[in-house]
């Protein structure tokens, strides 16, 4: 398999960093131990002790872009897991400023004592050591694979392992497929096909989501380019695309779109995005203006998993959208449960005089399907119609759904 060679290997005395430089990276100590000095300003060494497996070294010249403030040298053969200042800083972008001020502002003042004393407290005898508080702190968050796993998604980013399944959205009234939902999965040459629920949330937390929708939308765009080839008479089609918070951090987010939409010549209605009430919540930057500019252009605007979240209706007004998805657990429950069903009801009415549009999601029974035929909800989705097919059977879906390209 490529890897992007975030595994390094030190030979025992190697220098892995030096106290002064420029700190491009962090080390996670995988295998191996290391020994670290500080040159201080009469020129003396002071030895600060060693670190091995579950260690991060070098780390805080990545937070705050000073120079190296001790020479770290491998004191047996190490294998160690590089993190470098792009995947930090990617992780941190998406992260609560307030924590982000914290972090700066620790850093500081741990430096500035560094500074002053020149060195540091001998780990008293009766409490854990740095080290062992580092390797508790690591395993507790399983970096090791997290780390580990980002790489691998890096990889299958630019090497194509990722692909799009496409679930149709019917009309319920006509029967016709009115558009599709794009969903990601994950073809690992060693692990199979990962689905999105294993690696969508890293990829939020690494800030790797960024490039996997840039991906996402070019990829949706020349689908839909090889689809009108196919079946010309379906150019009303659209794809529905997921975002996560992450997405709308990304400065660039709208110019990628606009780019992407010219490049390939793809109206913008025939795109819709996809985000959930959480993502609201999170209230990202720049959340109000991004889903403004695609409205405008006529994109739709969708929540995803309508009623999970705290279901606040204020952000039907104050933002700008279009189409509502219930949520699967809802058509699950209603036939059973009297209260999810008023839920269902009420959801479909507050939409109907609110001129919003309506998905039902998770459809699996055909008893589910006439129930929400019966209460006029417009469109639905589910493995009753399809489940999540390969772009091949887009076509036969079609053929199914919507009849023959007419001669
Ligand atoms: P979601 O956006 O709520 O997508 C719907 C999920 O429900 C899909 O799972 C779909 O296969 C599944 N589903 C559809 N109909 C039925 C049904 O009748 N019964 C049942 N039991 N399930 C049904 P999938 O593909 O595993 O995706 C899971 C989640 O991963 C998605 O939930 C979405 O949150 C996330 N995801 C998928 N693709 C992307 C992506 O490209 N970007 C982002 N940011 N998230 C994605
Ligand atoms: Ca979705
Ligand atoms: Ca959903």
């Amino acid at each position: 398999m490529q890897t992007l060679k975030a595994e390094k290997v030190f030979k025992a005395g190697e220098v892995i960093m030096t106290q002064g430089d420029a700190g491009l990276c962090a080390y996670f100590i995988q295998e191996g131990r290391v020994g670290i000095v500080v040159e201080k300003s009469d020129g003396k060494l002071l030895h600060m002790g060693t670190r091995g497996p579950g260690s991060i070294i070098g780390e805080m010249a990545i937070v705050d872009n000073q120079p190296r403030s001790a020479t770290i040298k491998s004191l047996e053969n190490c294998t160690l897991l590089e993190i470098t200042k792009d995947d930090f800083a990617r992780s941190v972008r998406g992260a609560d400023p307030i924590v982000r001020l914290i972090a700066q502002v620790i850093l500081m003042r741990y430096r500035d004592i560094l500074r002053r004393s020149q060195t540091l407290l001998a780990d008293s005898a009766d409490s854990p050591s740095a080290e062992e508080l580092e390797r508790e702190y690591a395993e507790q968050i399983n970096v090791v694979e997290a780390i580990k796993m980002a790489n691998e998604f890096k990889v299958a980013i630019a090497c194509q392992q990722l692909i799009l399944n496409y679930q149709p959205i019917l009309s319920m009234e006509t029967g016709r497929i009115l558009g599709f939902e794009a969903l990601m999965r994950w073809q690992h040459p060693e692990r199979g096909l990962i689905p999105p629920d294993m690696f969508i949330p890293m990829a939020e937390d690494s800030g790797l989501i960024v490039d996997a929708s840039r991906w996402a939308i070019r990829e949706v765009c020349q689908m839909l380019n090889r689809l009108d080839k196919a079946r010309p008479d379906m150019q009303d089609l659209y794809v529905s695309v997921n975002l996560s918070a992450t997405d709308f951090d990304d400065e660039s987010f709208l110019d990628n779109l606009y780019d992407t939409l010219e490049e390939t010549g793809i109206p913008a209605h025939r795109i819709h995005i996809e985000i959930t009430e959480r993502l609201l919540l999170k209230q990202p930057k720049n959340v109000k203006e991004t889903l403004d500019s695609c409205r405008a252009r006529g994109m739709g605007i969708v929540i995803d998993d309508f009623g999970t979240g705290y279901s606040s209706l204020s952000y039907l007004h104050q933002y700008p959208i279009d189409t509502l998805k219930i949520d699967q657990s809802f058509i699950r429950k209603m036939r059973e449960d009297a209260i999810v069903f008023g839920l269902v009801k009420s959801i479909l009415s507050l939409s109907q005089n609110m001129n919003i549009r309506i998905i039902a999601e998770g459809v699996e029974e055909f008893e589910e399907s006439a129930l929400l035929n019966e209460l006029e909800c417009e469109m639905a989705q589910g493995y009753f119609y399809s489940r999540p097919v390969d772009e091949m059977q887009v076509l036969d879906l079609l053929l199914k759904h919507n009849g023959s390209c007419p001669a």
